[in-house]
């Protein structure tokens, strides 16, 4: 007879493996040549001052609307020659966009401290013996940089974007989820797209007290969405000030959340919670990204626990014969198409992560790849 304790520690054990299993593919991710790629283009975009960014921001917004770009906001922006030793073209008809380029002079003085006695320098003029010499701007001209949507050539290194979770949602999930979203205070919104949401899948409002979730997207994403903003609402709220030090944070502890509640129930989220959770936590300033992953280990069983301990559906270790919850809909994985460590690992029920050892896809376009 297994005893409520057992199953409870049971599953407290799983859990904490599959965070190790989460951290482990993380670290994998980051360090994987796409990740690197990734971070070295992006690092050859300096930044620009606030001024800029807003007048960027206002063209780019400007021939979205006269429909010359395809996106409404900016992804990469640079100058015309900038874009050529990147492997990219301007193409034709591409008007950029103006900014103000700073025009510098050298200045030079052997008493630093008097501000009348600084003296411009001339091209390649060198400064006397004893003087100090320093960059100052002194007026900005106007020079033009454009999107990368509006040049051609090399492909962009991308960060593995999340895929959303294709298929049906295990049944009675969504309902349990909403319950629970319901008890905190929360009214529980469909949308029909992203559109009315900031373009995310899903959004919670601590003020207006409302989760919301789109609804053109799979029942599996939809659900996994719910547990994600979940996460947030039995995690950040305003009183909760930890958590909300830093967005990357709360999104990777909510989105760890959602991963261990779709794997209670045979639903692999790998493919939208690794990327995703990488990407946060790589904002996260300080920190290597897997360091900030472990940090929230113990926040994240917390609370799925505790959502687990709450919900009435068929989970995976609770008790339920084998067989029973077969009812449950997994077509995310046919068994078939199984690797080998997952089908070895299957006697332990829970969904295995993708596999963390070298033989294991290292990059992040084989784990984008997986058919969930
Ligand atoms: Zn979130």
């Amino acid at each position: 007879m297994v005893t409520r304790e057992e199953t409870r520690q049971a599953r407290e054990a799983k859990l904490d493996e599959l965070h190790e299993r989460l951290t482990g593919a993380v670290e994998q991710l980051v360090s994987g040549d796409d990740w690197g790629r990734a971070l070295a283009f992006a690092a050859r975009f300096r930044a620009r001052s606030f001024s800029n960014t807003l007048l960027i921001w206002a063209q780019h917004a400007a021939a979205y609307e006269a429909g010359r770009v395809p996106e409404p906001v900016p992804s990469y922006v640079a100058g015309y020659r900038q874009w050529q030793t990147l492997g990219r073209q301007v193409e034709k008809g591409q008007s950029g966009f103006m900014i103000l380029a700073p025009v510098t002079g050298r200045f030079a003085t052997a008493t630093p401290s008097d501000p009348e006695s600084w003296r411009r320098l001339g091209k390649g003029e060198k400064p006397r013996p004893g003087e100090v010499v320093r960059s100052k701007m002194i007026t900005a001209k106007p020079a033009y940089v454009w999107d990368a949507s509006q040049t051609a050539g090399e492909p962009i290194p991308e960060p593995p974007a999340p895929k959303l979770l294709e298929g049906e949602a295990p049944v009675g999930l969504w309902d349990g989820l909403a319950k629970l979203v319901e008890e905190r205070g929360f009214a529980v919104l469909r949308v029909p797209h992203e559109g009315m949401i900031h373009g995310a899948n899903g959004v919670t409002d601590y003020t207006a007290k409302t989760v919301a979730v789109r609804e053109n997207m799979d029942p599996a994403a939809q659900v996994k969405t719910l547990a994600h903003e979940l996460g947030h609402v039995l995690l950040h709220g305003p009183d909760q000030e930890d958590a909300r030090q830093h967005r990357g944070i709360g999104e990777v502890e909510a989105e760890s959340v959602a991963l261990m509640i779709g794997a209670a129930h045979r639903m692999d989220t790998t493919g939208y919670t690794i990327p995703y959770v990488s990407t946060w936590a790589a904002r996260v300033d300080g920190k290597e990204p897997v360091e900030i992953v472990k940090a929230t280990g113990e926040r994240v069983r917390k609370t799925a626990l505790t959502i687990l301990d709450q919900l009435d559906t068929a989970q995976v270790g609770d008790g339920t014969p084998p067989g029973l919850d077969r009812e449950t809909p997994h077509r995310n994985q046919p068994s078939h198409e199984r690797s080998a460590p997952e089908r070895a690992a299957s006697g332990r029920q829970v969904q295995p992560l993708p596999e963390t050892g070298p033989r294991a896809a290292a990059s992040a376009a084989v784990m984008q790849g997986r058919d969930l």
